[in-house]
C-alpha cells in the first residue's frame, strides 16, 4: 500500500515510512493512494470475532508491504490484551435503538488508547529492524499525551517529548502524563493554550535543523497509522447491532476530525453506515463549516469539554481532498488561504459535505443537563465528550429505526467538573489508578517561544 499526500507535492510512501513522518514534506496529511474495500458477505463473516482478530483483518491491507503479518498480529493481540474489558470496545444499550460505544477501557481511560497502543509498538517495531532513533514532538490538550506515553513508554529507540497547556487540563489528565518516570519520556507544560502547542510541533515539523540530524515522529492525529487503527471499532460496533446487513448510524464527538473520520473511511470500506453526526462543543468550527459553509476560526475557548477545545481541525483537511476529487493544488490553495483568512468551500464540494455528515454543537449547560438527564433516567453516567455526542445524536437521529451508536470516547473519572456541575458525585478512579494522586510528577514549565521549546527538546534527546 502507498500513501500519497493531501497537498499533491511530497513522493509517495510506504506505510512505515509514513508512521515514521507524521506530516508529509509538502505540509499535507498523507492518506491511502487507494482504500481497501470489503463486501457485505466478508464483513458479515466477521461477526463474532475477538477484537484483535477482527482489527488484524481490517489493519492488514493497510500496512502490508511493510509489516510481515506474523508481526502484525502479535502487535494487534498484545495492544488489545491491555484493555480492561473482554469485548475491547462494548456497547451499552440507553434507549430502544440508542447505543454507547465505551472506548475507555484502555490503559489511560480514553479512546485514543485504541490507536496509540499500536502506535507505540508499530514504530519500536519499524524503528528496531531499521537500526534507527526517532524523537517524537506530540501536542495536547489532555488525552493524547497520556496515552501516547503509556503507548511509547517502553519503546528502546525513541523518545517522546509531549507538550501540553499549562494548567489547562485535567489533573487526572495531566498527572496520567506527568507520573510516568521513564527516561524516555518528557513532559513540557507550555505558557499557551492547545493551538499554541500544536502550532509549534506543526513549525518544528516544518524545520527539523534543531534537532542536528535526527527524526521527528508524529503521534497527533495527523499520523495516519492512528486513523486506521480507530477505524476497526466501527466495524466491531456494527456487527454487534446487526450490521452489515443492517445500516447503522454514529454519533462522534469531536475536535481534530480524527475519530470521525475513521468513521467515514469504515463507510468508504464497504460498511453500511447511514449518518454520521458531527457532535461538537462551543468550539463549533465543524459544525458551521457542515452546517453553513463557514469555515472561519473564531476565538478558541475553554470548555468543560477539554479534549474539543479545538479551533484547527487537522484531519478535515483529508476528507477536502476526496471531497475535492483529491486535487492536491486545490488543497494546497484552499489551506494557504485559510491560515489568514475565512474560506467558504466551493459550492458543490460543500453540498458534498452536508450529504456525508450531520452536525450539531453543545454549549456546557446543555452538556451538564444531558449527564444529569442520563443518570437519572438510566443510572449511567456519561463523560462531557460522550454526552456532547448522545446530544448530537438526538437532536440529528432522522430514522429512528436504524441503530445509532455515540461513541463514548472517555471515562467520567478524567472530567469531574461538568458531573459535580451536573449535582452528581464525582465518579471514583478504576483500580488501576488509584494511587494516581499520590504518585511522583515530573515536568518541565516552558514560555510559549518556538526556540525555548526547540532548545529544551534538542538538549533531552538520546542521540544512541
Ligand atoms: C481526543 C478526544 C476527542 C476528539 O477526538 P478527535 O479525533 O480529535 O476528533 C473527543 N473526546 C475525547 C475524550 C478525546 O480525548
Amino acid at each position: 500500500m502507498k500513501y500519497i499526500s493531501t497537498r499533491g507535492q511530497a513522493p509517495a510512501l510506504s506505510f512505515a515510512d509514513v508512521l515514521l513522518a507524521g506530516l508529509a514534506e509538502d505540509g499535507g496529511l498523507y492518506v491511502p493512494e487507494q482504500l481497501p474495500t470489503f463486501s457485505q458477505d466478508e464483513i458479515a463473516s466477521w461477526s463474532g470475532l475477538p477484537y484483535s482478530e477482527l482489527a488484524f483483518r481490517i489493519v492488514q491491507p493497510f500496512v502490508a508491504g511493510s509489516i510481515q503479518d506474523a508481526d502484525l498480529k502479535r502487535m494487534v493481540d498484545e495492544t488489545y490484551a491491555v484493555f480492561d474489558h473482554s469485548g475491547v470496545a462494548p456497547l451499552v444499550q440507553l434507549r430502544p435503538n440508542e447505543w454507547i460505544l465505551e472506548l475507555f477501557h484502555g490503559p489511560t481511560l480514553a479512546f485514543k488508547d485504541f490507536a496509540l497502543q499500536l502506535l507505540g509498538r508499530l514504530m519500536d517495531h519499524v524503528l528496531a529492524e531499521r537500526g534507527e532513533r526517532l524523537v517524537i514532538m506530540g501536542a495536547t490538550s489532555g488525552d493524547t499525551g497520556s496515552a501516547a506515553i503509556e503507548g511509547c513508554r517502553h519503546s528502546k529507540h525513541l523518545d517522546i517529548f509531549i507538550m501540553h497547556p499549562y494548567n489547562r487540563v485535567s489533573e487526572v489528565q495531566r498527572r496520567q502524563m506527568t507520573t510516568i518516570l521513564a527516561d524516555n519520556v518528557f513532559n513540557i507544560a507550555l505558557e499557551g493554550n492547545f493551538d499554541d502547542c500544536q502550532g509549534m510541533v506543526k513549525d518544528s515539523f516544518a524545520d527539523q535543523a534543531f534537532l542536528n540530524g535526527m527524526k521527528l515522529g508524529a503521534v497527533n492525529s495527523i499520523n495516519w497509522a492512528r486513523i486506521m487503527a480507530q477505524i476497526v471499532y466501527y466495524f466491531s460496533a456494527a456487527l454487534a447491532v446487526g450490521g452489515p446487513h443492517r445500516p447503522v448510524s454514529f454519533s462522534v464527538p469531536t475536535g481534530n476530525f480524527g475519530d470521525i473520520f475513521a468513521g467515514y473511511l469504515a463507510k468508504q470500506m464497504g460498511l453500511p453506515v447511514e449518518q454520521l453526526v458531527v457532535a461538537t462543543n462551543r468550539n463549533d468550527i465543524l459544525h458551521r463549516v457542515i452546517s453553513g459553509n463557514d469555515m472561519s476560526k473564531g476565538t478558541l475557548e475553554h470548555t468543560l469539554s477539554p479534549s474539543m477545545d479545538i479551533m484547527v481541525s487537522s484531519n478535515f483537511e483529508r476528507l477536502l481532498f476526496d471531497v475535492y476529487g483529491r486535487d492536491g493544488a486545490a488543497i494546497a490553495d484552499l489551506m494557504q488561504r485559510f491560515r489568514s483568512e475565512p474560506v467558504q468551500l466551493e459550492s458543490s464540494r460543500w453540498e458534498k459535505v452536508r450529504a456525508l455528515f450531520d452536525s450539531y454543537a453543545v454549549d456546557d449547560q446543555t452538556t451538564c443537563d444531558v449527564i444529569r438527564d442520563v443518570h437519572a433516567e438510566t443510572g449511567y453516567l456519561l463523560d462531557p465528550h460522550t454526552a456532547i455526542g448522545l446530544k448530537a445524536a438526538r437532536e440529528c437521529w432522522r430514522n429512528t429505526h436504524t441503530p445509532m451508536i455515540t461513541l463514548a470516547t472517555a471515562h467520567p473519572v478524567k472530567f469531574p467538573e461538568p458531573v459535580v456541575k451536573a449535582g452528581l458525585n464525582a465518579p471514583e478512579l478504576p483500580e488501576r489508578l488509584s494511587d494516581l494522586m499520590e504518585r511522583e510528577e515530573r515536568f518541565t514549565v516552558l514560555p510559549n517561544n518556538l526556540s525555548d521549546v526547540q532548545a529544551y527538546v534538542a538538549s533531552h534527546v538520546h542521540r544512541d
